[in-house]
């Protein structure tokens, strides 16, 4: 994986070393060694990102290849009120987001639809009964606490 990590308190080299490491981690629980190394991460690190967007986190495809997604842009709220133990999980949250596009379990259209494996969703379906919610709430705990368990 080509992983790059910038924006707000990117310099702190214990926050960056730490989205490295978990960035890595849930890649490969994820998607397996082999597939992470064709994945290129950029993680944007955003103040108050929550207040500006209400989200905690964003991963949006950015390379051109819709049928074959692997360069994706994950943005994060870092304000300095969150630890790094809430951090890192909304990254694992994103992360099983980008595994859902790289597996192509998940898919946007342009017209605002979502396809959900062989299901399309319209946009009014609420967020708590969106499948591709369900399996991110359910796995990004797990996640981190897999990768915060072998992390010195
Ligand atoms: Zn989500």
């Amino acid at each position: 994986m080509n992983l790059y990590i910038d924006g707000y308190r990117s310099h702190n080299k214990e926050l960056f070393r730490a989205l490295e490491n978990a960035a890595f981690d849930y890649a490969e629980i994820l998607l397996g060694k082999r597939m992470t190394k064709h994945i290129q991460l950029e993680i944007k690190l955003t103040k108050d990102l929550k207040k500006k967007e209400k989200a905690y986190g964003f991963c949006h495809i950015i390379g051109d290849d819709l049928n074959k997604p692997r360069e994706f842009m994950i943005e994060l709220d870092a304000s300095m009120k969150w630890d790094f133990a809430q951090i890192l999980t909304w990254l694992a949250h994103e992360m099983v987001h980008l595994k859902q596009f790289v597996k192509k379990e998940l898919f946007d259209y342009e017209y605002g639809a979502t396809q959900w494996k062989s299901r399309a969703y319209s946009k009014k379906v609420h967020y708590d009964d969106q499948p591709w919610e369900k399996e991110a709430y359910r796995l990004e705990g797990e996640l981190y606490e897999m990768f915060e368990e072998n992390y010195e």
